[in-house]
Parts: structure tokens; C-alpha cells; sequence
């Protein structure tokens, strides 16, 4: 939606590259485009073509679970907001026939004329996001898919579920339309087997299928559902804590095992398995839902020899683990699943990576094309409010519980509102052209949305009103998702009845909006990086290379930090060298100033003005910048458990790492036991550590190649090397690593009698204790953060409960924080493995460099504001402000407040303790508070 109304974001639909010449600042690449036969610009998206048309063809986007005719479009939110012609499915294209639909569209948007086109686009970088490829049916029908219709894809199931979907949400078997009672849920279906093709895994099926699962049973709480999987691979920052939810808040069974085989008995599906004791079962379920995996897309192939660049052995975009989003072609980079499996936060990451890198190719021609959005002129505000409602359903994510037409019927009730509608999607593009032209139809002069939350859609809306000429705070928004349909799921009619007083208290709120001044300020174009890790050096690499003066802060004597731990990476490349290349691209970049053994004694400001005082080896200095990046990393954490400290025999993966970097050193150990979350998930630390699945695999790999005799047992809880690591599991399974699960209620217990250690488990397919005596026991340990909470109060920035720098938005905006001008990458934000914190520090300087290169930023106009008439210069509002956005000055030789409004954050809470109610907040002055608690209690 974003993209869709940036004038600087211009959408090719129905297009492919069909050739790139050039090369990293100069390519030319040609685009073929299909015709749409809509003209997107006439277009409306009212549907009618849709209705007259007479051929009815499958609905891909529904996964062929419903019908849709030869116009359409394929989701409610789709952008642009336009429908095309199906052209394999036209009459009129294929038999010169029909054309049914022409004189329906009033808006004559129907253009059969359109032709196919070459466009030749001069560009400096091109960034490949084709997405991802489907599992084959002949892989899905080996677990009857195709054969019995109750067992469907996971992308079939989401359809289903989804309030957009073919029933409407309604969770319901294909077969009879009948409820499900009992669901399975398959995992690794097309990864993790080679009989599939594809030996990797993909990733985010784990957690897809727990939030499927739990949406079912939040839906449906009797129902029954077990996934069966082989090791559930959740590592992802607070993915354990919502399997945990899963299990215990929601009663969902997991079983470890692989289903073997799959029949129909009556009208149900029989599955057999055994269980990881050896036990087999067979047990009948309504639905089986197969988890799939993600595929290269279908033209990966294509593409590839079109953009000149090289795919792995998967058929994935080739990258290497140090420079995870360059392609093999300089100036051509990857982002998202092609260049392997991942999910939405860590696709969102890599797209704002492959920003940065394009930036830093274009920064000679920074702004030389830049389209500027001009916005119509402010109209004058008529006193008598005229307030248009519009009332979202969400699909059935509000629409399913709260009754919508009646809110919007009671809406149409209330004083003052002179419109009042619904929208199935609010947020879609059409939407909200709809409020720009219901304000302008009725000459409204105040909004008041009712939907999700504001964090998410609120900008739009708002958008929505300069579109139209309006101050965009003459908008309420009304959550009737979070707070009406969510919390009151199972009571409709509760929900619908609070949605009512939600509106009514927001219309009384609306009634009394008046517009707020848009304010900017100036942005000092130099950025701070605190950490001198391989995040906080790429990100002060990028950010420079960007064109910007970038001060970079290292707390101990020199740069690397973990990454100088490092002797190898599963891939193979060398750390070390990419430490030196970065080390020395960093220190002798004329736009990076780098402080070693230095500190941060102080950070006061704002986005745009920040002044920090750092402590160096001789004082301190003082410097301003625009903005900061949190780098500050992690380290190993240490354990007090299983003899580490005590014994000379246990060490971490890390202090192992040390002694295979000497061959020689190798070679004297023979048995070596790991424990795999030695003190996390659910020990000392709550959380997975994500890395150590891999590196307990490197370390084997490395030993093993070093000392083929090397005996080496991985004890485990899942193994989870994800994506392409798992072809290294694989691979040490192979070369005699034994890989044996504990279960986390009864972990190794490691003891030292007579100077050697031994290891004692229980090996749980043989239900026997198994005694080895190794050489070394190694532990996983995971990782802690550095100790980063007088930082985070200093910046007033929140942290999660393990003390890891707490996003914005996990999806939306994964690398910023709540404080505007305040990034965060790298270990910081959670623990990963080198190439996710590489891309995730190039993410991090591509959005701090947006506030640099714009020279200004807009400030909230919600603010507080002063009456200098009414303040008596006490000083309690500058004592009490969190966010120092507030100081009293001098004025007629009297002390008065006064709000640094790039600083304020709107909390109020200036404004509720002065004495003499001289503060007053935009958008919630104490008038229209007021106003809506008499409203909560009264009809109107
Ligand atoms: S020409 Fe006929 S078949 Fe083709 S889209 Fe229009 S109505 Fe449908």
C-alpha cells in the first residue's frame, strides 16, 4: 500500500526481465509487459465487469478452492487497486466474442487495444525478489493429496481460514463442508527430503503451522490438532515463547515423528506413525494439513541466466554467508525467500538491505529524480462539524464477530456524522480513495475510522484526508479489533454493543478536532553506531557509502567482536579475512570516525538533533548527530551448569572453535560430547539462541575433517539448522556424528570422578541411560546481550524481558525502535548467525540514512503545548517529562515551559500534573477528553 502511493515507486504488473546489459551503475534492463486490458488509471475496482462477465475460471490466489470470472482482481488489498483480464479465459480474446463487460464499466476501463510492451530502463542497481516456488503434486500426492480432498496444502488452509477465503473464513473440509474435529497437521512436506528434491529445510513452516493451529483453535477451541514433525524449528525471536502458548494455552498435541503412510477409512483420513520410542500407531483424523515447503520459483532458472547471475545448488539465488545479500553480478542484489527459505521479518530485513546496498551504487545521484508528493491546500474548517464514519469488518477478523452494519447504522445515529459506511478492508488501496471521495461528496470536515490498530494503518487513513485537502488531525481511529472482536471473540453481542460506545465516545472526540500545524526540523546528516561488531561496522560502512559522516563507537580496544572468535563458517569462507577487509574499509573511510575503548556517557535529543557525550581514553567529546544505531552485540552466556568452570574438560562451542583453529590440538581429542541448549530454552535463558545448532555442526564438521576418529555425539532437544544449514547436518550425519535427543525434563548429567569427565543420557528410542567418557563435553550455550540498560534509558527505548532491544513492529518495522531516529541490528536485537546480523545491519543503515538524506523529518503534531498566560514557571512539567521535551525559558524575565516538540512523544503526562492546566495536548485536550467520557455515559 506504501508502494502503491509513493510517486516514486512506479508498479510494473504482468512484467518479467527479459535482459540486463551494463553493469553496478549503469545497467539497462529490459521489462516485457503483459497486457492487463483494464486500464489501471480508469479503473475503480467496482466489480461490475465481474458480474456481466460470463466465464467463470479458477481462483488462483484462493488456491483453486473458489471461482472467480475472467475480470478480477485478485485480493481485496491487491495493488494497484485494479482488476485484469484473465486473457487464457477471455472470449473475446480468445474467439473475438463477448465483450460483455465494455459497456458494463462506466469508469471505460475496459481496453482491449492494450498490447504487449518492451520498456528499456536505465537503472544503477537491480534487486531480485521473485519470491518463491511451489512443492510439486507428485511430491504432495505420496501423502494423498490429490487422491482423498481432505487432505490440503498449508497455503490451502490459510485460504480456508481466511475471511477473504472461500468460505469465509469458516474452517471447513472440503470434502462435506462439515466442521473438522480432529486436524493434523504434517510436517517437512517437500523439505528435509531428498526423495522430494529438496534435502534443506524451509524454515517457517514450524511456526506457520503453529499459527495456523492456533487461529483454529481460537475459532474452534474443541477441535483436536497434533502436528507431527521431526524437530520443531521455532528459533526465531519469541517463536519458543508462542509454541509454548501453543501447547499449554491452547492444547495443541506435537508428536515427533514422520507419518508414514496415509488412508481413507469411511470418511475419515487414518495416519500411521511411530512414535520416537519405536511405538507404532495409527490414528484417524477429519483434515490433514500438509505443512509445504518453499521451492525456487518456477523461472528461477530463467531469471538467472537473464540477470547473469548464479544460483546454488537448490536452485536459490547463489550468496555467500559474509555477503548474504549480494548476488553473484555485482549491482544486482537479493532479497526475500529467493535467496532461500525465510520469513516475513527476516524477507522485510533483507528487502531494506538490498536498499541500502542500491543506495550506496546510486548516492552520486541521490535526489536527482525524486518526485515530490504535493498535497492539495488545507481547507478552511467550517465550526459545524460534518464527520464521516467508515466502519471496517477486517473480513471476519471484526466483521466475524462484531455486527458491523449495526455499528454503522448506529454510527449514521450520532450528531454530526453525515456519512457512515462499511468497507470490508479499510486499509485497501481502493478504500481509501473511498474516504477521499466520501469526504469530498459530502463536504466532511472530520473522520473517524473504526478498524485495527492505529500503529498499523493510522498513516494511511490519514493520508487518506491531505489527499482530500483535510488536516490529517481531524481523524479519530476507533480500535474495534483489538478491543471489541479479539477480547470479546465469544461474545458477539457484547462486542458489537462496545464497539457502539467506542464510536459514540470517538465522534464526540471528532466533533471537537481542530488542525495542528505540520512542523519539521533539521536533521544533523551524521550518524552514531554504537558496537564495532560485524553489524556496527557494516552498518558504519553502509551508512557512509551512502554519503553520510558516520561516528562509530567501540566500547572495548579494537573492532570484530564476536566475529574475531570465529575461525570458519559452515560455508566455508574465511571470517578472518572479511574481519580485515571490513576493519580496514571502516578505519580508513574518510566519512567513519571510530572510537575504540570508548563509551557513551550521555545521549540527550531527539531524531534529527541528537548530542552524545563519549568517554575516550583522555576525556570526553561531544558530538551531534541525526541519528543512532544500536549495535551493541551479545556474548556467549555463561553457564553454571554441567561442570563449565570446574573442569578443564568443558568448554563452549567458542573455546572449541580455538582449539580446532590447531590442527595439531585436533588430533589429541577423540570423544567429544555436545549438549546442545546448555542453560536456554526454558533454563537460565528463556529463549533458542538460534546459532548454535549450527555451530555445534561446524565444530563437528571441522573436528571430523581434522580427526576422522573422532568420536562425536550431539545430545539435542531439536536440531534446528534451518534453511540451507540443514544440507551440513546432513552432511555430519554422514561422516559419523551421532545426533541423540534428550528430552528437556531429563537433560545430560555430566560428573567428574579420578580427573575425567563422563556424560550420562538416556538414549530415548532405546528408553537405555548411555555412560560415555570423552575427551572434552562442549556446550552450546547460547547467547546473552551486552549489558545495554543504561543505554536503552538513556534513549528511553524499550527492551524485551531478556534485555534484547525491543523493535518497533516484529514484521512492519524490525529494525526500528520506538524512538524515532533509532535503529537497531546485529546481536542487539536478538541472537542470529553472522550473514542474518550483516543483513540486518544493512537494513538498519538503509532506515537511518531515509531522516539523512532528507535533511528534515516531520514531527508528530501531537504535542504539548503551552499556555505562557496560564503557566506559572514551577518546572513540575520539565522534573517529570520522560523524553526532556519540555524546559522552561525566559520570557519577560519570568521562567514559562516550553515543549521541544521534535522531542515529545504526546505522552501528557506534562499536561495532567500541572497545577494551572497550562499544558494542553494536541489531539486530546482536556475539551475533548471530556467529551468523551460524557459521551461512554450517555446515547449521544
Ligand atoms: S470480454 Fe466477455 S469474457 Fe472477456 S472479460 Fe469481458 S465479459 Fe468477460
Amino acid at each position: 500500500m506504501e508502494a502503491g502511493r509513493s510517486p516514486n515507486i512506479k508498479i510494473l504488473t504482468n512484467a518479467g526481465l527479459e535482459s540486463l546489459e551494463g553493469e553496478a551503475g549503469n545497467f539497462t534492463a529490459r521489462i516485457h509487459r503483459e497486457p492487463r486490458f483494464i486500464d489501471e488509471d480508469l479503473c475503480t475496482a467496482c466489480g461490475q465487469c465481474t458480474m456481466y462477465c460470463p466465464v467463470f475460471v479458477t481462483d488462483g490466489y484462493n488456491e483453486g478452492l473458489a471461482i472467480t470470472k475472467a475480470p478480477h482482481k485478485d485480493y481485496a488489498q491487491a495493488v494497484p487497486a485494479a482488476f485484469y483480464i484473465d486473457p487464457k479465459k477471455c472470449l473475446f480474446l480468445n474467439h473475438e466474442t463477448c465483450q460483455i463487460c465494455v459497456p458494463t464499466c462506466q469508469a471505460k476501463a475496459i481496453d482491449f487495444s492494450q498490447k504487449e510492451e518492451w520498456l528499456d530502463l536505465n537503472v544503477g542497481a537491480v534487486i531480485l525478489a521473485p519470491g518463491f516456488g511451489r512443492i510439486s503434486d507428485e511430491v504432495l500426492s505420496k501423502y494423498g493429496y490429490g487422491r482423498f480432498p481432505d487432505v490440503v496444502t498449508s497455503l490451502e488452509f490459510e485460504r480456508i481460514m481466511c475471511a477473504s477465503g472461500p468460505s469465509k473464513g469458516e474452517i471447513i473440509r472440503p470434502s462435506d463442508g462439515k466442521h473438522p474435529k480432529k486436524i493434523a497437521f504434517l510436517q517437512c512436506i517437500g523439505s528435509r527430503d531428498l526423495t522430494s528434491g529438496n534435502g534443506y529445510c524451509s524454515s517457517v513452516c514450524c511456526m506457520y503451522s503453529i499459527k495456523e493451529a492456533t487461529i483454529v483453535k481460537e475459532h474452534a477451541p474443541d477441535t483436536d490438532i497434533c502436528l507431527f514433525y521431526m524437530d520443531m524449528r521455532t528459533p526465531g525471536k519469541g517463536f519458543d515463547a508462542s509454541r509454548q502458548r501453543a501447547r499449554e494455552q491452547y492444547g495443541l498435541t506435537f508428536i515427533r515423528s514422520r507419518v508414514a503412510g496415509i488412508s481413507e477409512i469411511d470418511d475419515r483420513l487414518r495416519l500411521s506413525y511411530v512414535d520416537r520410542r519405536g511405538h507404532h500407531h495409527e490414528e484417524d483424523f477429519d483434515m490433514v494439513v500438509l505443512s509445504v515447503g518453499l521451492e525456487s520459483p518456477d523461472d528461477a532458472q530463467k531469471l538467472a541466466k537473464v540477470a547473469g547471475i548464479k544460483l546454488n545448488e537448490h536452485d536459490f539465488c547463489r550468496t555467500q554467508t559474509l555477503l548474504p545479500l549480494s548476488t553473484t553480478r555485482p549491482g544486482v542484489y537479493v532479497a526475500g525467500a529467493f535467496q532461500g527459505p525465510k520469513d516475513i521479518p527476516e524477507s522485510v530485513m533483507q528487502a531494506m538491505g538490498t536498499a541500502a546496498a542500491a543506495a550506496e551504487v546510486l548516492r552520486e545521484v541521490r535526489g536527482t529524480a525524486i518526485v515530490k508528493k504535493e498535497y492539495p491546500p488545507e481547507m478552511e474548517v467550517a465550526p459545524e462539524p460534518r464527520i464521516g464514519v467508515l466502519v471496517c469488518h477486517c473480513g471476519i477478523n471484526i466483521g466475524g464477530v462484531v455486527n458491523v452494519p449495526e455499528v454503522v447504522e448506529y454510527a449514521a445515529t450520532l450528531d454530526n456524522v453525515v456519512s457512515a459506511d462499511g468497507s470490508l478492508y479499510a486499509c485497501s488501496q481502493d478504500s481509501q480513495k473511498g474516504i477521499k471521495d466520501m469526504i469530498e461528496k459530502h463536504n466532511l470536515n472530520r473522520v473517524v475510522v473504526a478498524a485495527c490498530t492505529p500503529r498499523t494503518h493510522e498513516p494511511s487513513f490519514q493520508e487518506a484526508l491531505r489527499d482530500a485537502g483535510l488536516n490529517r488531525c481531524l481523524f479519530e481511529m476507533v480500535n474495534i479489533r483489538d478491543q471489541c472482536s479479539w477480547v470479546h471473540a465469544h461474545e458477539p453481542a457484547e462486542a458489537t454493543a462496545k464497539a457502539k460506545d467506542l464510536m459514540r465516545m470517538a465522534v464526540a472526540k471528532a466533533r471537537l478536532l481542530y488542525p495542528l500545524p505540520e512542523q519539521t526540523v533539521p536533521v544533523i546528516p551524521k550518524a552514531l553506531v554504537i558496537g564495532g561488531g560485524i553489524a556496527g561496522m557494516t552498518a558504519a560502512l553502509s551508512i557512509a557509502e551512502q554519503g553520510f559522516d558516520c561516528f562509530l563507537v567501540e566500547k572495548s580496544a579494537q573492532l570484530g567482536g564476536n566475529l574475531r572468535r570465529l575461525n570458519t563458517v559452515l560455508t566455508g569462507e574465511d571470517p578472518k579475512q572479511l574481519l580485515s577487509e571490513i576493519e580496514d574499509k571502516v578505519r580508513s573511510h574518510p566519512r567513519i570516525r571510530v572510537y575504540t575503548s570508548a563509551g557513551i556517557e550521555d545521549i540527550s535529543g531527539y531524531i534529527g538533533n541528537f548530542s552524545t557525550t563519549i568517554n575516550v581514553e583522555d576525556g570526553t567529546e561531544q558530538i551531534g548527530h541525526g541519528v543512532v544505531v544500536l549495535a551493541t552485540g551479545g556474548k556467549e552466556h555463561q553457564v553454571s551448569k554441567y561442570l563449565y568452570g570446574q573442569s578443564k574438560q568443558v568448554l563452549t562451542q567458542l573455546e572449541l572453535e580455538k582449539i580446532l583453529s590447531s590442527p595439531e590440538e585436533a588430533t589429541k581429542i577423540h570423544d567429544v560430547v555436545m549438549i546442545q541448549c546448555a542453560g536456554s530454552r526454558g533454563d537460565d535463558l528463556s529463549y533458542c539462541s538460534k546459532l548454535c545448532c549450527g555451530q555445534a555442526v561446524k565444530n563437528s564438521l571441522k573436528l571430523k575433517e581434522l580427526n576422522p576418529k573422532a568420536n562425536v555425539y550431539v545430545l539435542y532437544r531439536d536440531i534446528r539448522t534451518y534453511g540451507f544449514m540443514e544440507d551440513y547436518y546432513r552432511q555430519a550425519r554422514e561422516k559419523g556424528v551421532v545426533f541423540v535427543e534428550y528430552e528437556s525434563s531429563n537433560p545430560p548429567v555430566v560428573s567428574e570422578e579420578g580427573g575425567r569427565v563422563a556424560v550420562e543420557f538416556t538414549d530415548i528410542l532405546l528408553g537405555e541411560k548411555v555412560k560415555i567418557e570423552p575427551s572434552l563435553v562442549v556446550l552450546s550455550v547460547g547467547v546473552v546481550p551486552s549489558d545495554v540498560e543504561g543505554l536503552a534509558k538513556m534513549l528511553k527505548v524499550p527492551l524485551t524481558a531478556d534485555n534484547f532491544f525491543l523493535e518497533a513492529h516484529v514484521k512492519l518495522r524490525p529494525v526500528e525502535l520506538a524512538v524515532a531516529g533509532v535503529y537497531v541490528c546485529g546481536l542487539a536485537h536478538s541472537p542470529k548467525p553472522v550473514d542474518e546480523s550483516i543483513s540486518q545491519a544493512k537494513a538498519a543503515s538503509a532506515k537511518a540514512c531515509i531522516p539523512l538524506a532528507k535533511g528534515v523529518v516531520a514531527v508528530e503534531p501531537i504535542v504539548s503545548s503551552v499556555d505562557k498566560d496560564k503557566c506559572i514557571g514551577c518546572g513540575i512539567c520539565e522534573s517529570l517529562c520522560p523524553f526532556k521535551a519540555i524546559r522552561l525559558v525566559k520570557a519577560d524575565k519570568k521562567k514559562k515551559a516550553e515543549t521541544i516538540a521534535a522531542s515529545c512523544k504526546g505522552c501528557g503526562i506534562c499536561a495532567s500534573h500541572c497545577p494551572t492546566m497550562a499544558i494542553s495536548m494536541g489531539g486530546f485536550t482536556n475539551e475533548e477528553i471530556v467529551a468523551q467520557i460524557r459521551a461512554f455515559g450517555g446515547s449521544h
